[in-house]
């Protein structure tokens, strides 16, 4: 159905949806922050020393070789320090005052849509700005890049901390999905952005929303395993759509 439909109509159709709208949701994956400079772990740039993210991103690597992991993190912390956000980013941020309800779901660790002013958010696989103590629990913020120690120390308590990270194979705050879960049985309109939805939530609440009468739309420049969920699909770079979206809504 959506493939019938040139950009500027799935542009049209999705401006159209959203001007009348009370309710709205983003979803963002990866590619939101690509023309960030920050990789996406399947596209180019995404390796390091040969590693692939799936071997890294996982509790049996950080239990084998806490150090190697967090070495990993912290050469993307670097990479996210010299980011700045882009102008989707920044639209996505804008578009949290056009409504009374909305709420931003982010897979995205990087911290740019903070950045750029999002509010309303659930960062639901983490933030790389933050760690997590194994011992104690605590939750506590780690600005400095480079780090100044590796493996990094819990600040309460002295024991071993782990990047504040939802890693391959873990399971998702239940708290802070079922916000999001609640969320969505009510959305009117759904924008999936930048997600491949290899990693399945994604395709999991955009199948959601669409069952409980949400107009969904991707933007993407690759197809996704989101696009056959959506009614309008967008081909392109989020940072030149998005603004472009943002246009047609009018003040
Ligand atoms: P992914 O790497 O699987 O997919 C990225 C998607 O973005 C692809 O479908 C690609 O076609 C699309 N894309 C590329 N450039 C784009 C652009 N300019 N505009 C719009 N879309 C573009 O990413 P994912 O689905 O988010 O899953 C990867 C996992 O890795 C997530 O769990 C995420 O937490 C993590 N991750 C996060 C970051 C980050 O925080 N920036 C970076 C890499 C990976
Ligand atoms: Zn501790």
């Amino acid at each position: 159905m959506n493939d019938s439909m040139s950009n500027d109509e799935a542009l049209e159709a999705l401006a159209e949806r959203m001007r009348t709208a009370a309710s709205v949701a983003v979803i963002t994956g990866a590619g939101i922050s690509a023309e960030s400079g920050v990789p996406t772990f399947r596209g180019d740039g995404g390796l390091w020393k040969n590693y692939r993210a799936e071997e890294l991103a996982t509790p049996g690597a950080f239990q084998r070789d806490p150090e190697l992991v967090w070495s990993w993190y912290d050469w993307r912390r670097g990479i996210c320090a010299k980011a700045e956000p882009n102008p989707a980013h920044l639209v996505t941020a804008r578009l949290e005052d056009r409504y009374k309800d909305f709420l931003l779901i982010t897979q995205n660790v990087d911290g740019l849509h903070g950045r750029a002013g999002s509010r309303r958010m659930a960062e639901i696989h983490g933030n790389i700005w933050r760690g997590r103590c194994t011992a104690c629990g605590d939750v506590f913020d780690t600005p400095e890049t480079p780090l100044p120690e590796i493996p990094v120390p819990c600040p309460s308590c002295g024991g071993r901390a782990r990047p504040h990270i939802v890693w391959f194979g873990e399971s998702y705050d239940s708290d802070l999905m079922e916000g999001v879960y609640r969320f969505l049985m009510n959305v009117e309109v759904l924008l999936v952005i930048g997600t491949s939805g290899m990693v399945s939530m994604p395709v999991v609440l955009a199948d959601q929303a669409r069952r409980a009468g949400a107009f969904v739309a991707e933007v993407n420049p690759n197809p996704s395993e989101l696009s056959s969920l959506a009614h309008a699909v967008l081909r392109g770079k989020a940072g030149e759509l998005l603004p472009e979206l943002e246009r047609r809504l009018g003040n």
